[in-house]
């Protein structure tokens, strides 16, 4: 049986003492449409979030290179106040430029705050058949440090260097919330996924700090796999792995490929996890460029990010209902987006799901 994917509150504080969910006034959500597929995935999660009766008032920033060509709306002290105030969000894709410009905003957003573990939860979906029938697993990336640290320059003409910065607090937070998650959702296996024989300080201390969250949980079963041995396994039998935890690149990169295993980065959610209970959801994929604005993104990624966040409100009877309809309607078929080989528009697809509430 499949167990649904789950994100919990925060370990330390639980989101349940800031929302009420028997409240009947509605909760406040930061949404940030973003980049490219963004506005239209977006879009799509109010209206089916609508339609299902959620008790959600966004509160919706424009943020992204291209939102707003006139500003090129970066982030602003609103926007960011915005998510502490509301402590929870939904983000689409934000672009950043490659080898040039500005500092890539969502790396701005996890460090403005403090987001420091995406969980990227990957599991096959009933009824849509890739290579693989049993991935269930957990990707939980370290999200503020490591190759991310965003210190880099040029020594000489020809030679620039960039720092890969670990820390034992922000290792031991995110090894310690891999093991919480674990434990809360009677999941087995730990696995710490590294390069230590080569990055030996960064990724030494990185394990030594998760070694000794381990020790705190003797019932979940602790390993370490090297990253290039992790992807083979993956590829060859992804049913190896239970939760996964690493440094900020490797999560990454882990993750697209597991999207990979599934069908696709359109079917792939994840969640920022915050200090003070702070939770935004986010798609694992991109702005998508290619396909912006032709209404053919798949919003999947981005609807089960949502429910995420949901769950993390403790509205698990709409989140339930949300995600049923979604799995319901890619498992008949007729109503697929183009990465899943259908033939439905965003909006038709979108619909389909409306139906099926
Ligand atoms: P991407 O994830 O945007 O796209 C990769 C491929 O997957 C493309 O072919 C795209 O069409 C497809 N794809 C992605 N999401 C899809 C969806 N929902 N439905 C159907 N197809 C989908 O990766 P990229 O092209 O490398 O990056 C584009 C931009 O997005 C870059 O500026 C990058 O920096 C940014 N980016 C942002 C985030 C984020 O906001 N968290 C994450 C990754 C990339």
């Amino acid at each position: 049986t499949l167990r649904t994917p789950y994100l919990p509150s925060n370990p330390t504080i639980p989101a349940a003492r800031f929302f009420s969910s028997a409240s009947s006034t509605p909760i406040r959500a930061t949404l940030f449409p973003g980049d490219g597929i963004g506005p239209e995935i977006a879009e799509s999660v109010k209206k089916i979030f609508k339609a299902a009766d959620v008790p959600i008032e966004w509160e919706e920033h424009y943020v992204g290179t291209e939102v707003d060509p006139r500003t090129q709306s970066f982030l602003t002290w609103e926007s960011l106040e915005s998510v502490r105030r509301n402590r929870v969000g939904l983000k689409g894709p934000m672009a950043t430029p490659i080898g040039k410009g500005h500092r890539s905003l969502n790396l701005t957003l996890r460090k403005e705050l403090n987001l420091y573990a995406n969980v990227r939860p990957c599991y096959s979906l009933p009824g849509y058949k890739t290579r693989y029938d049993n991935v269930n697993l957990i990707t939980i990336r370290e999200n503020t440090e490591g190759e991310y640290s965003g210190l880099e320059h040029q020594v000489v003409r020809g030679v620039v260097e960039s720092l890969k910065v670990i820390t034992r607090q922000a290792s031991l937070r995110v090894a310690e919330y891999a093991f919480h998650y674990a434990k809360v959702h009677g999941r087995e296996r730990v696995s710490a996924i590294h390069k230590a024989n080569i990055m030996q300080k960064t990724d030494g201390l990185f394990l030594k700090c998760c070694r000794e969250v381990a020790e705190k949980y003797p019932e979940i079963t602790y390993e370490e796999v090297v990253i290039d041995n992790c992807c083979m396994m993956l590829v060859k039998n992804p049913a190896l792995f239970d939760v996964l935890v690493m440094p900020n690149l490797y999560g990454d990169i882990i993750s697209d490929l597991c999207a990979g295993l599934v069908g696709g980065l359109g079917l792939t959610p994840s969640c920022n996890i915050g200090e003070g209970g702070i939770a935004l959801a986010e798609a694992v994929h991109g702005s998508a460029p290619d396909i912006a604005g032709k209404n053919l993104a798949n919003p999947t990624a981005l609807l089960l990010s949502g429910v995420s966040m949901l769950r993390h409100l403790d509205l698990h009877d709409k989140a339930e209902k949300i995600q049923n309809a979604i799995l319901t309607t890619i498992a008949e078929g007729k109503y697929r987006t183009a990465d899943l080989g259908g033939k439905a528009k965003t909006t038709e697809f979108t619909k389909a799901i409306i139906d099926h509430l």
